[in-house]
């Protein structure tokens, strides 16, 4: 596609040209449209450096190249068109840059005929914009999931978001008030992962621009709020041959092909380092592995386990020809979270890998009871050094971005532990 002829055709008069930083931060550049035929052709260019890319000040320019399969008018200012771009440096793709992270995983399921379709659900929170409470003070239900009044108090927002969804083509569905006080998701239809990565990273800005068009907040933080529960990004997972999705077998144990068993293998096999990629963040650990909130329950996984349709094992399977992934956070980077579960499926492929038996069991209630269950990483830098020692994953993954990575969030885990914390002075005072 011609930018610059798509700009003339929809009254495009700017471009924002943005890629996905290995923290997930979206940088971008402003671009008029009488300027994209140039930057379609070589990029648009930004210090390495000064963006969470694992680079120096030295090093030469990183030119954006965007990719104009992802045009995106932003709804609620159709004049600037929004365009997903993949980093380059010295005539090459930079390795360790998420999107092409992702595209290198897409590729090698294709080398092998195969393809990832997902669909994420991403949670979030409407909050003041001080960010210190829940924005609807009336929102204090003790099981406020589904809650009607709650959801209809937000009827504005949630409706301009969906709207756009509409008007975008992403077949949106549903969207329902969420399991903590001030907590909403909103789905909307599956697609091919880099599809499904650039619409999420997409969706993350929309809801937080629309928020704040409406005098509110919107946080994706997987725990903003001890007591309550946080806020998941589950995946939902087929694999598909041309126009047939592998996964399916209606003869399979729940409708699931073998295929997907060993898929599901890979992904068990390799959770505790995917946990770095997938709850990214110091406050991720918070919501994994949390005491019981307010509600009743957390929703989110303790174990590396799989079930049925049964919501208290890291792996759902609710249906024939898919499963859910319910490990992942709303601090999961779009890109690395479907390339971490590329990744780790191919290797259940390529191993042949069983997953074990499936514990059809309530996991909060009777996870004692399972003495072999693995447990998740209980902090990032558990998670971190889980990741740097699964030689698999990081030489799926590439090791110029696995080094990069584990680089900067231990730097980023090093910051947290040399913060002096209230609790610490209250419990440690006296000691
Ligand atoms: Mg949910």
């Amino acid at each position: 596609m011609d930018l610059a002829a798509a700009a003339r055709e929809r009254g495009i008069k700017y471009f924002l040209i943005s890629f996905a930083d290995l923290f997930g931060t979206l940088r971008a550049k402003l671009v008029p449209a009488a300027a994209i035929a140039q930057m379609q052709a070589e990029g648009a260019g930004f210090a390495g450096f000064a963006a969470w890319l694992d680079m120096t000040p030295a090093d030469p320019d990183v030119m954006a190249i965007p990719d104009p399969d992802s045009l995106i008018q932003l709804p609620w200012k159709p004049e600037v068109g929004w365009l997903a771009a993949d980093p380059w440096m010295a005539g090459k793709p930079v390795e360790q840059a998420p999107r092409v992270v992702l595209k290198r995983a897409i590729d090698a399921a294709a080398a092998q005929g195969l393809a990832m379709q997902t669909g994420v659900e991403c949670e979030f929170f409407l909050i003041s914009p001080d960010g210190s409470a829940i924005a609807d003070a009336a929102d204090r239900q003790a099981k406020p999931c589904y809650d009607q009044s709650a959801l209809m108090r937000r009827y504005d927002v949630i409706t301009e978001i969906c709207d756009a969804m509409l008007e975008l083509g992403w077949h949106p569905y549903q969207n329902d008030h969420e399991d903590a006080n001030g907590q909403f998701e909103m789905n909307w239809r599956y697609a091919p992962a880099l599809v499904t990565a650039d619409r999420h990273a997409f969706f993350k800005y929309m809801v937080k621009s629309i928020a704040e068009k409406h005098g509110l907040r919107a946080t994706f933080m997987p725990k903003p709020f001890v007591d309550l529960t946080g806020s998941g990004c589950h995946a939902h997972v087929s694999l598909w041959r041309a126009e047939q999705n592998v996964f399916a077998d209606p003869t399979g144990e729940l409708g699931l092909s073998g295929l997907a068993y060993q898929f599901i293998g890979g992904v068990l096999a390799h959770a505790e380092g995917l946990c770095a990629l997938t709850n990214p963040t110091v406050n991720s650990f918070k919501r994994i592995n949390a005491a019981v909130t307010t509600s009743g329950a957390t929703w989110s996984p303790n174990t590396i386990t799989y079930g049925g349709n049964n919501r208290t094992h890291m792996i759902r399977i609710p249906d024939a020809g898919r499963f859910e992934f319910r490990l992942a956070d709303g601090a999961a980077n779009p890109y690395l979270l479907q390339a971490g579960l590329l990744g780790a499926g191919l290797d259940g492929l390529a191993g042949r890998r069983d997953p074990g038996r499936r514990l059809d069991i309530d996991m909060y209630a009777l996870g004692h009871t399972v003495t072999d269950a693995r447990r998740l990483p209980l902090n990032l830098l558990d998670a971190l050094r889980a990741f740097a020692a699964d030689t698999t994953l990081t030489t799926a993954l590439g090791a110029a971005f696995s080094d990069a990575y584990v680089k900067l969030k231990t730097q980023e885990w090093n910051a947290y532990a040399r913060h002096l914390t209230q609790w610490e002075r209250d419990t440690t005072l006296d000691c």
